[in-house]
């Protein structure tokens, strides 16, 4: 019998987490993008911090994040890794992993998942830091930029489907709001999604409908509200909250924002991937029942 030196422990026996070295990654002979093959080095513009850039196996480019975390501390949706140079949204089932700069960003507003919270205001403070040195100044903050990448975690646009119609959302589905106006004539602050009622199921659909359109990918995530009563699908394609949807009398203040979905038109917003679900095989096609987004 021969038996492998245990790994190294704390004092109350749990496990010390040791830094794996990083893959060397090597340049592709004939590659016309050598440097990308093997993650450019550089810097966020937003906020700063280091950053890499790598192709992904569709050729669009992804910043990540210049270290490897261990998996355990980053959700499963928001997991990526290298192989042979290039970057895929997904861990490769190490206990390392990947993460997209843009889910850390300290410059973006959408916070990230609560097991990153921590690393992300590290990155905040040596942004401050590196603003307080003069080595970095952030652009200005108008006019607003439309994210060259999306969050994988969440969607910021994401597709919903209610009265057999697919629409794109203008915003996080948690964040849309209310159109109606209030007593005061203030446009109403309420959102559509209000915890205590059922919400729509992320679930994987057909991208088109079969023989119409040769798409890159087959299925797609779509907020599906087809489930829930046709009133309460009334209300959201109306864009009405709970107290809004039942007063008649009320005006919208602002027009309801849902546009047709295209998936030619909107193929940046299509993501292959449900918000926060789990990548083990066989995850495809499950839905979460009342997700939130
Ligand atoms: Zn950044
Ligand atoms: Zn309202």
């Amino acid at each position: 019998m021969h038996s492998t030196s245990p790994a190294p422990r704390h004092r109350d026996g749990t496990p010390t987490p040791t830094r794996r070295t990083r893959r060397s990654l090597q340049v592709t002979p004939g590659s016309v993008s050598r440097l990308l093959r093997c993650g450019q080095s550089g810097r966020c513009r937003d906020c700063g911090n280091p950053i890499e850039w790598y192709h992904r196996s569709d050729q669009r480019l992804v910043r990540l994040h210049p270290h490897e975390l261990p998996a355990a501390q980053v959700p499963d949706a928001c997991r990526w890794h290298v192989s042979s140079g290039v970057a895929h949204p997904a861990g490769d089932g190490s206990s390392w992993c990947r993460l997209a700069h843009a889910v850390l960003c300290p410059a973006r507003d959408t916070p990230p998942p609560s097991q990153l919270a921590g690393l992300r205001r590290s990155l905040g403070v040596h942004s401050r830091r590196l603003i307080d040195a003069g080595v970095f100044t952030p652009p200005p903050a108008s006019p607003p930029r439309r994210a060259p990448e999306p969050v994988v975690c969440r969607p910021a646009r994401p597709i919903v489907q209610m009265l057999y119609v697919r629409y794109l959302s203008a915003r996080p589905v948690d964040e849309i709001q209310c159109v109606a106006q209030t007593r005061h004539r203030h446009r109403c602050t309420s959102p559509l999604l209000t915890s205590g009622i059922p919400g729509g199921t992320w679930m994987l659909m057909p991208t088109a409908e079969s023989g119409q359109l040769a798409l890159p990918t087959d299925v797609m995530a779509v907020y599906n509200l087809s489930r829930l009563p046709y009133a309460e699908q009334l209300r959201w394609r109306a864009q009405r909250c709970r107290q809004h949807a039942a007063s008649s009398t009320a005006a919208d203040l602002a027009v309801a924002e849902w546009e047709p979905f295209d998936p030619l038109r909107h193929h940046q917003h299509i993501h292959t991937r449900l918000p926060g679900a789990g990548r083990r095989p066989g995850a495809a096609g499950r839905a979460r029942q009342g997700a939130q987004p």
